[in-house]
């Protein structure tokens, strides 16, 4: 694909780097359609304390979920809270918008075993991530995932949504910090044996992708799906929520996900709207 193409498809901010030989990618929200997934699995669950929510509430329902406007996600990276426990302090939070109805006991048991069943069940793909995979696989670049989960468990979404030919994954148990500190990241180009200042990392979060993979000595760049076609330079509303969900914390950078609203002055750096805009970055493309 011509360089010029995807670049102005994609609406990229800054201008391109040189000489990037390989590419970190965040999981949720940029490979995997976690916020999807996430969201059908909420309304799959049986509850009949929700049963009276339109379709309306469900909208709102789902988001007050997702966005985690408590951060439970960041207590649980913190070591506050079990995975399982984030979930339920999560679904506890956003249900209680919608009904008087305690969420105690074997309720939140069977929610739980619910949404573990079921929340696999849905993790895909975005449509552009096996086109540039395949990009990379025909030029030779490398390529590896770096996300805020525990590896296991990223390993096995990355499988469920057929992106089994990630091998390099690095989760937070395997270097014992989250991002965004700077050894998460560098761990990634190290297996993937690049120089970090030639390892780009990509991610949908602003803050944590982003400027924390910049912040370690890689070339980071800022995946804005929802802004894509905001003016240059201008961050979208996604991006301005991700800031500030995250701005000057080690707990942000969500595995489950999670935006709250607010506002903070974002680092400049290479915006796209898709992933095709990543062929770019290579030098063979430039
Ligand atoms: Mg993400």
């Amino acid at each position: 694909m011509p360089a010029e193409t995807g670049a102005g498809r994609a609406g990229v901010t800054a201008s391109p780097v040189g000489e990037v030989a390989a590419v970190l990618f965040d999981i949720d929200d940029t490979l995997v359609d976690l916020e999807r997934a996430m969201g059908r699995t909420l309304q799959s669950i049986p509850d009949p304390a929700l049963d009276h929510l339109g379709d309306d509430d469900w909208v709102r329902y789902k988001a007050l979920y997702t966005a985690d406007p408590q951060r439970h996600y960041g207590r649980f990276l913190a070591g506050e809270l079990t995975f399982e426990e984030q979930r339920v302090h999560r679904v506890r939070h956003a249900r209680a918008g919608f009904t008087p109805e305690p969420f105690l006991g074997s309720v939140a048991e069977a929610w739980v075993r619910a949404y573990e069943q079921t929340l696999p069940l849905h993790f895909r793909a975005y449509d552009d991530v096996v086109p540039l995979l395949d990009a990379l696989d025909d030029r030779g670049v490398p390529y590896g995932a770096v996300s805020n989960n525990v590896h296991d468990y990223q390993r096995a979404k990355l499988d469920r949504a057929g992106l089994q030919r990630i091998r390099v994954l690095v989760g937070i148990d395997t270097v014992g910090v989250a991002k965004p500190e700077p050894a998460i990241y560098r761990e990634g180009a190290r297996l993937l044996h690049t120089d970090p200042a030639r390892t780009l990392y990509v991610g949908d979060n602003l803050v944590v992708d982003a400027q924390g993979a910049r912040a370690a000595g890689l070339v980071g760049v800022w995946l804005d799906r929802a802004g894509g076609s905001a003016a240059p330079g201008v961050p979208s509303r996604a991006g301005r929520s991700a800031a500030a969900t995250c701005a000057g914390t080690r707990d942000a950078g969500t595995g489950e996900r999670g935006d709250a609203s607010g506002s903070s002055e974002p680092e400049e750096v290479p915006r796209i709207g898709g992933l095709d805009a990543v062929l770019q970055f290579l030098p063979s493309v430039r």
